[in-house]
């Protein structure tokens, strides 16, 4: 897979895990890096979904009530994506230093639901779950498996009723689910360390997390494969791909 470590990169894993160790309350930060190794690119690097779609399009309100079926082109690509990724060893890092005690939460951004699909069991998102469906018109649910079975393309997913059917993800302008909100900074004000997953911290507000951590007295860990915006906020920076990482990082704590 390409992810033999360096000397330093081990060196800084062992400086996390010390870290790590001495923490009450460790919580977990992800975005779109985490998924990469999962075959899901970040929407917003080349190759990603924005190269395809315009943002501005097909993901805002506005566009799903006034051209639906320019949205559904859009999200049939974003969902077939999803539907064919399985949680890498990232996800299933965290899923198992939850399991053993040695992680309170993780807050994500992504809405691929692969931290769920490795076995993580408090899971905050920030931008709602594309897994789950439901009618705009007479918001009854939908099973999000029937969607291999819809005619595609040239037109929206339509509920019995006539009325167009929506993941529950965020759209651009729309608010962030309130009990996400409520949940991730009452997690936060517990926390002691923060572990940031894969983004670069330009999201507002899932940014404000590690911010919140670090100004009651916490300590923050950074896995980024890339540059970010943390900069001196982290007190431990792994610049290499999490998905070597974090299991790394795990071995240590069992
Ligand atoms: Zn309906």
């Amino acid at each position: 897979m390409g992810n033999d470590l360096t000397k330093a990169q081990h060196a800084a894993i062992e400086e996390a895990a010390a870290i790590w160790r001495e923490a009450r309350c460790p919580i977990a930060s992800t975005g779109a890096g985490i998924s990469v190794p999962s075959g899901i690119p970040d929407f917003r690097s080349p190759g990603g979904l924005w190269e395809k779609h315009d943002p501005a399009e097909v993901a805002t309100l506005q566009a799903l009530r006034s051209r639906p079926a320019r949205v559904w082109e859009f999200l049939f690509d974003a969902l077939d994506i999803f539907a064919n990724a399985a949680p890498n060893p990232a996800h299933t890092a965290l899923a198992e230093l939850e399991r053993t005690g040695r992680l309170a939460a993780v807050i994500t951004q992504n809405i691929d639901g692969l931290h769920q699909a490795a076995g993580s069991r408090n899971v905050i998102e920030f931008h709602g779950n594309s897994t789950r469906l439901y009618c705009m018109r007479c918001k009854r649910d939908h099973d999000a498996a029937r969607i291999t079975t819809l005619p595609s393309a040239d037109r929206p997913w339509e509920c019995e009723c006539g009325g167009v059917v929506r993941p529950d993800i965020v759209f651009f302008g729309e608010q962030i689910p309130r009990d996400a909100m409520t949940r991730s900074f009452a997690v936060a004000q517990e926390a002691d360390l923060v572990i940031v997953v894969g983004t670069s911290g330009e999201v507002a507000p899932a940014n404000t997390i590690p911010a919140t951590v670090k100004a009651r007295g916490g300590k923050m860990i950074e896995v980024n494969l890339g540059p970010s915006t943390f900069g001196t906020m982290a007190d431990v920076a792994i610049r290499a791909g999490c998905e070597a990482v974090l299991p790394a990082l795990a071995k240590r704590l069992m």
